[in-house]
Order: C-alpha cells, then sequence, then structure tokens
C-alpha cells in the first residue's frame, strides 16, 4: 500500500427519471427518448485508494448481487480510461463500492458508479478531464453514463446522449423498489407504441408543486410494458398514492418507482409506513439534488 495519498471518496447518485417518453425508434433498433431526469442524495459511494494492484470490493446491501469481475462498470470506467490515456503512467487503485441502489433496478445503480469512479480516477492520475470532456468519452459504457457525470437536473434526448440541464429545485423524494430485478431490453420488448408525443415545452420551476404541476402532463412510457412484467409495479404505485405523494411513477425501464412529496417530513413519514407494511420492498427517504448544488 502506498502511504501519503488520501483515499478519494465520491457519491454515486441514484438516477431518477422524472419524466420518460418513448418518441421513436431508429433504423437500428435503439429507441429515441426524452427524459426529465435528476439525482438524488441516497446514492451508492464509491472510494478509491493508492494500492499495489488494481482491485475492486463492495460492501452494502446490495453488495453481493453485484459483480466483481472485469463486467462491473467501475472496473470497465477503469480500463476505458486506462486505455484513453495510453502513455500515461497509471498507478493501480484499490476501488471499493458501497452498494445501496438495488441491482438493475432502472435508478441507474452501474452507471453512476462508474461516472463516479471515473471521476475519482481521472482526479488521483491527474488527468486534464473537464466533466464535459468526460461525458461523452463514457457513452461506450451505456447511454445513461454521461448523464451521471455531472449529476445535475436534466433533459437527455435522442439515445440519452444529449444532454440540456435544466434549473430544478431539491424535491423531497421517497424511493420504493418491490424486490424484483428487470432488465431493459425485456421492457422495451413490451413497449408496443414507439412514437408517442414529446415532453411539454418546459416552464420555470421554483416550487416542488410546480414541478409536480408539470410533471403530471408527462408520462414513463415504459411503465405500462414494465408492469405487464412485473405486477408488483402497481403495488408500489398504489402505496406512494395511498401515501399522498403529488406524483408517483416509476424511474427508467423499472421496477424502481418514485413519490414526490411536498415536505421531507412527508416523504420520511410516508417512507416509514410504506416499509413498515412492506418489509421485503427496498424504500428510502431522501431528495433530489437541485441544480445549484454539487454532488458530495
Ligand atoms: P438503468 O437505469 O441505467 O437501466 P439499472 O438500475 O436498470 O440501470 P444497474 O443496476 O446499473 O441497472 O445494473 C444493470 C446490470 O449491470 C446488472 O445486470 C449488473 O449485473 C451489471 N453491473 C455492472 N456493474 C454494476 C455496478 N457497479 N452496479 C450495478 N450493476 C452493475
Amino acid at each position: 500500500m502506498t502511504h501519503g495519498s488520501p483515499s478519494l471518496h465520491r457519491l454515486a447518485p441514484a438516477k431518477v427519471n422524472l419524466a420518460l417518453h418513448v418518441v421513436g425508434q431508429r433504423a437500428d433498433g435503439y429507441h429515441l427518448l426524452e427524459s426529465l431526469v435528476a439525482f438524488t442524495r441516497f446514492g451508492d459511494r464509491v472510494s478509491l485508494m493508492p494500492a499495489e494492484a488494481t482491485s475492486l470490493s463492495a460492501t452494502g446491501p446490495f453488495a453481493s448481487e453485484v459483480p466483481l469481475d472485469s463486467s462491473n462498470l467501475i472496473l470497465r470506467a477503469h480500463d476505458l480510461l486506462a486505455s484513453a490515456f495510453p502513455s500515461q503512467k497509471l498507478e493501480p487503485v484499490l476501488l471499493s463500492l458501497e452498494k445501496n441502489l438495488p441491482i438493475a433496478s432502472g435508478i441507474g445503480g452501474g452507471s453512476s458508479d462508474a461516472a463516479a469512479a471515473s471521476i475519482l480516477l481521472a482526479r488521483h492520475w491527474g488527468l486534464q478531464l473537464t466533466e464535459s470532456d468526460l461525458a461523452p468519452l463514457l457513452l461506450p459504457l451505456g447511454a445513461d453514463v454521461p448523464m451521471c457525470v455531472a449529476a445535475r437536473p436534466l433533459i437527455a434526448r435522442g439515445t440519452g446522449e444529449e444532454l440540456e440541464y435544466v434549473r430544478l429545485p431539491r424535491l423531497p423524494m421517497v424511493l420504493v423498489n418491490p424486490g424484483v430485478p428487470l432488465a431493459t431490453p425485456p421492457v422495451f420488448r413490451a413497449l408496443q407504441k414507439k412514437d408517442n408525443a414529446p415532453l411539454p415545452p418546459l416552464s420555470a420551476f421554483i416550487t416542488t408543486a410546480d414541478v409536480i404541476g408539470w410533471l403530471s402532463e408527462t408520462r414513463n412510457d415504459l411503465e405500462a410494458p414494465a408492469a405487464s412484467l412485473v405486477p408488483a409495479i402497481n403495488d408500489v404505485l398504489a402505496e406512494l398514492r395511498s401515501e399522498s405523494a403529488g406524483i408517483a411513477r416509476m424511474s427508467g425501464s423499472g421496477a424502481t418507482c418514485f413519490g414526490i412529496f411536498l415536505s421531507d417530513e412527508e416523504a420520511e413519514r410516508a417512507a416509514t409506513t410504506i416499509a413498515e407494511r412492506h418489509p421485503s420492498w427496498f424504500v428510502a427517504a431522501t431528495s433530489t439534488l437541485a441544480s445549484d448544488e454539487i454532488v458530495p
């Protein structure tokens, strides 16, 4: 172990698709999306320490479900960055992942881990990369990885790589997953209508109620196809609605759903009630990072 270099840490926030419209499909099969996305202060935690050899370890509630071999998106990000800087001497590192986000659950855990690890590696290795250099470099790891670099509220368009940052306030939120992993491809296969209406024009978002008002004119087009595969998604949404969420919707391709509440207290109360009723579900009260907040 090399001494003297401090370890680096970064939150890998959950990515929440507040709205997700499927607006078309390219000839190569890729779906065209329009999505308003925010990131929560609840997430995984990635750490990096200098070491004799590069390795990855995981702790946390979902550690046993995540692969630790070269298929892990953190190691894939490491290898991608290393291959982008072949002439640089890049020290080996010990990477640690605190896995708090459920796997294959529509809140971008792996994508966010890859983005967080890349930021730490670029800093540790002294690579002169800004966020806007790093984001496109990481696209080969997945369409959702670039947006996780800045982890600020945004609208993603195209296949997810065209990013427009938008102003959003902090939103009190509850995340709920019924404990059923759901891979993305079968959800898109179950989606019948691919040319849905685009997102309505954005309005000025000052309060949580402004955001809820706009969201009520929007959808997640993957919610019905996902619920046809995992009916428990409908139970989760019903629970969030019965706890008076201002909006209750599925994120990404599911199965995690979110509720937006008017206050942190309401969100915490709802989370406690739902967790008591459904001890096997994953439930977390959190809030989104506002546009002007920096990822801790
Ligand atoms: P998205 O919202 O982008 O669809 P997701 O939440 O559905 O993401 P992930 O949790 O990122 O999906 O997992 C997708 C797959 O990636 C899983 O099958 C998992 O085995 C693999 N994977 C690789 N690295 C990671 C990681 N660091 N964390 C979670 N899953 C990972």
